[in-house]
């Protein structure tokens, strides 16, 4: 029996509920064992790539940030926990990038997100599990309006989007996608996350 511990994902567009969920299963028991962690990390390249998303920075720079800093989060963070057997559970992870910055680039490759799914092959670390909190932009928009670091992603039409990449990447992988939909109150959410997630384990 191996002892690697499993890296679990939350993937959805802003407003979707990830952070919110992430905050509730760090405080939860059954999960004090768990490493919890996000993308873009809080190190200096995490904050390198803070800067380019709320900034006028190229997007093919920006992407290249954020791969920097997912190459670091797995080599210091993500690997050494896996291996000393702790569970991981990432708020956002490289499905992000794969849906965001394939709608950034859109234009400049012919299938962007075949193009940034390929740079990552060969050392990033797949998710064995990653569930996707899929809901209505104008809907997530909504409820981020009092967010006071509003970034150049939180537009209708660009999340609309990167929710259809996002619903892609769950369609070529559906051994590993969990799509839930987030509209609807966060403590029914939160218990098909719950669900989910130790059902996995299980
Ligand atoms: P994300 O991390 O996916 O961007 P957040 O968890 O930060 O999303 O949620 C964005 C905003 O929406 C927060 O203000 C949060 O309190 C609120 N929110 C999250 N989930 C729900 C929900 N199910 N119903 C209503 N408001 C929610």
């Amino acid at each position: 029996m191996s002892m690697k511990g499993k890296l679990i994902t939350l993937e959805g567009i802003d407003g979707s509920g990830k952070s919110t969920i992430t905050a509730r299963l760090n405080s939860n028991p059954d999960f004090s064992d768990f490493i919890f962690t996000r993308e873009p990390t809080t190190g200096w390249i995490g904050e390198a790539v803070d800067r380019a998303i709320h900034s006028d920075t190229d997007n093919l720079a920006e992407l290249l940030l954020f791969t920097a800093d997912h190459a670091e989060h797995i080599s210091k963070l993500i690997l050494p926990a896996l291996e000393s057997g702790k569970n991981v559970i990432s708020d956002r992870y490289s499905g992000s990038r794969y849906a965001y910055q394939a709608v950034t680039l859109e234009g400049r490759f012919p299938d962007p997100m075949e193009w940034i799914q390929g740079i990552h092959k060969g050392w990033t670390v797949v998710p064995d599990l990653t569930i996707l909190f899929d809901i209505d932009p104008e809907i997530a928009v909504e409820r981020c309006g009092n967010r006071g670091d509003k970034t150049k992603f939180e537009k209708i039409g660009f999340l609309e989007s990167v929710r259809e990449n996002y619903l892609r990447l769950a369609k070529q992988d559906p051994e590993r996608f969990v799509v839930i939909c987030t509209d609807k109150n966060i403590d029914d959410i939160e218990s098909d996350v719950l669900d989910i997630i130790l059902s996995f384990l299980r």
